[in-house]
C-alpha cells in the first residue's frame, strides 16, 4: 500500500495536530492501512472569492471556504466561521473532527464546515447579510439538505443562517428550511437549538461530576469564551448550582470568588457587546483564568490554548473542551501524565449542538415540529449513550478519554468506507 500523495493544500499547525490524533487513533486500533489515508484527508473543498459592497460604495474581496471531509456516512455537516484568522488548514481540521464528533455520537452525517476570513465585529449588518449571502450564493451547487447542512460556529448566528437559507431558498425556487441548521425558530429553527452546545456541555460536566462525587454546589467554574457556547453553559451550569467564578471574552477576563452574577454579564453583553470593563469581577489576564483554581475549566473560544506552556499550570479537576481542539497534542501528553485532571474531549464535550441540529434538519425534513422538552429530553439521551459509550472504550482499551472518542469515531467512518467499497 503506497502512502497518500497529499498537497500542502491544509499546512497549518492546527490540521497537522487533528492528523496526528488520527494517526495514533488508527494505530490504536490497528486501522488497516488500505482504509486510512481514505478516512484521513477531506474528500474535498471549495475556496471562495466574495466580493461585498461596503457602507460607503467600496468594495471588499473577503475569502471563504467549504471543506467536506466525509461524506460516507450520510450528509456532510458542520458550521461556519467567521474569523479574521480563518484558515483552509483550520478549517479543514474542524472539518475531521465534525467527522469523528457526530460518528462517536451516532448521528447518521459525514463532516464539514467552513469559513470566510473576516472579522465581522468590523462590518455593519447591512454589509454582514450582503457577505453571508454571497458566501451561501458560491456554496448553492456544492451544498445541499441531502449532501452538506451547513450551521453557525465562531462568529456565525441564528440571524446569519436565516439569509443564507433564504438565499438558498431564493435559488431553488422554494422554501429549503433543511439546508442550514441553527436558524431563527419562526423559520424552522428548532426550540433548543441556541443553547444546545451549552446545556450539552453543562449536562456531561454534571454527569462526570457525579461520577467523580464532587457536589454541584462546591464547584467552581472558569469559562474562556464568553460566545453562545459559554454563556449557555455558564447559564445551566449556573442553574445547576454550581459557582462561575471567571468568564473572559477577546477584550477582557474577569474573576469574582463569590460568583459571578450570569445572567447580568450577559445583560452587560447586550449593551456594550463586549465584556471590556465589565464591572461585576476583577479583570485578570487570560492565562490567569486558564491557570486559576477552580473544578471545572471551560475552554470555549478557539483551538490551542492549553498548551506545553500552560498545561503544567493548571489547577482544575475537570477540563470540559467546549471549544474545538482547545488542547494542543502536547499539552494533552502533559495532563495525561499529570493523571490529576479528567478531559472531556471536544468530539463528546461539544456534540449537544450538532446533536439538535440533527433534529432541527429531521424537523425539516419532516414539517413536524417538536416541544423543547421533547428536544433536551432526546439530547441528554444521546449524550448517555455517548458518554457510556466512551467510557466503556476506555477501560475496555486502557485508553484516555480522548483517544476513547476519537477511536469509536474513527472506526465507525472507517467501517462505513469499508463497507461501502471504493469505485473503481
Ligand atoms: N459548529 C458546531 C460544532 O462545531 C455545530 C455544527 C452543527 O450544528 O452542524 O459542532
Amino acid at each position: 500500500m503506497s502512502k497518500a500523495i497529499v498537497s500542502t493544500l491544509y499546512d497549518s499547525d492546527v490540521f497537522k495536530m487533528a492528523c496526528r490524533q488520527f494517526d495514533k487513533a488508527a494505530d490504536a486500533i490497528n486501522l488497516p492501512e488500505a482504509i486510512r489515508d481514505r478516512t484521513k484527508y477531506p474528500r474535498r473543498c471549495l475556496a471562495v472569492s466574495l466580493p461585498v459592497k461596503r457602507d460607503d460604495g467600496s468594495v471588499t474581496v473577503f475569502e471563504g471556504y467549504r471543506v467536506q471531509h466525509n461524506l460516507s456516512t450520510g450528509p456532510a455537516k458542520g458550521g461556519i466561521r467567521f474569523h479574521q484568522h480563518v484558515t483552509l488548514g483550520e478549517v479543514g481540521a474542524l472539518a475531521m473532527w465534525m467527522s469523528w464528533k457526530c460518528s462517536l455520537v451516532g448521528l447518521p452525517y459525514g463532516g464539514a464546515k467552513g469559513g470566510v476570513i473576516v472579522d465581522p465585529s468590523k462590518l455593519s449588518e447591512t454589509e454582514l447579510e450582503h457577505l453571508s449571502r454571497r458566501y451561501m450564493q458560491e456554496m448553492v451547487n456544492f451544498i445541499g439538505p441531502h449532501t452538506d447542512v451547513p450551521a453557525p460556529d465562531v462568529g456565525t448566528n441564528e440571524k446569519i443562517m436565516g439569509w443564507m437559507m433564504d438565499t438558498y431558498s431564493n435559488h431553488v425556487g422554494h422554501i429549503s428550511p433543511a439546508i442550514v441548521t441553527g436558524k431563527p425558530i419562526a423559520i424552522g429553527g428548532s426550540q433548543g437549538r441556541r443553547e444546545a452546545t451549552g446545556a450539552g456541555v453543562a449536562y456531561l460536566v454534571k454527569k462526570y461530576l457525579t461520577d467523580m462525587k464532587i457536589p454541584l454546589p462546591k464547584t467552581t467554574v472558569a469559562i474562556q469564551g464568553f460566545g453562545n457556547v459559554g454563556s449557555e453553559t455558564a447559564l445551566a451550569l449556573s442553574n445547576y448550582g454550581a459557582k462561575i467564578i471567571a468568564i473572559s471574552d477577546y477584550t477582557g477576563a474577569f474573576y469574582n470568588a463569590q460568583g459571578i452574577d450570569i445572567r447580568r454579564a450577559l445583560k452587560y453583553l447586550q449593551y456594550q457587546k463586549v465584556l471590556h470593563d465589565f464591572d461585576g469581577a476583577e479583570p485578570i489576564s487570560n492565562e490567569q483564568l486558564l491557570e486559576l483554581k477552580c473544578t471545572v475549566l471551560v475552554p470555549a473560544a478557539l483551538e490551542r490554548v492549553v498548551t506545553d506552556k500552560n498545561a503544567k499550570k493548571l489547577k482544575c479537576r475537570v477540563l470540559a473542551e467546549a471549544a474545538n481542539g482547545p488542547t494542543t497534542n502536547a499539552a494533552d501528553k502533559i495532563i495525561e501524565a499529570r493523571g490529576d485532571i479528567e478531559i472531556i474531549p471536544d468530539v463528546l464535550c461539544n456534540s449537544g449542538g450538532v446533536i439538535v441540529s440533527y433534529f432541527e434538519w429531521l424537523q425539516n425534513l419532516s414539517n413536524f415540529y417538536w416541544s423543547r422538552d421533547e428536544v433536551m429530553q432526546k439530547l441528554f439521551a444521546i449524550l448517555d449513550k455517548a458518554k457510556d459509550s466512551v467510557e466503556a472504550q476506555k477501560k475496555k482499551f486502557q485508553f484516555s478519554r480522548r483517544l476513547a472518542a476519537l477511536t469509536l469515531g474513527i472506526q465507525r467512518v472507517a467501517d462505513a468506507k469499508q463497507s461501502r467499497g471504493l469505485f473503481p
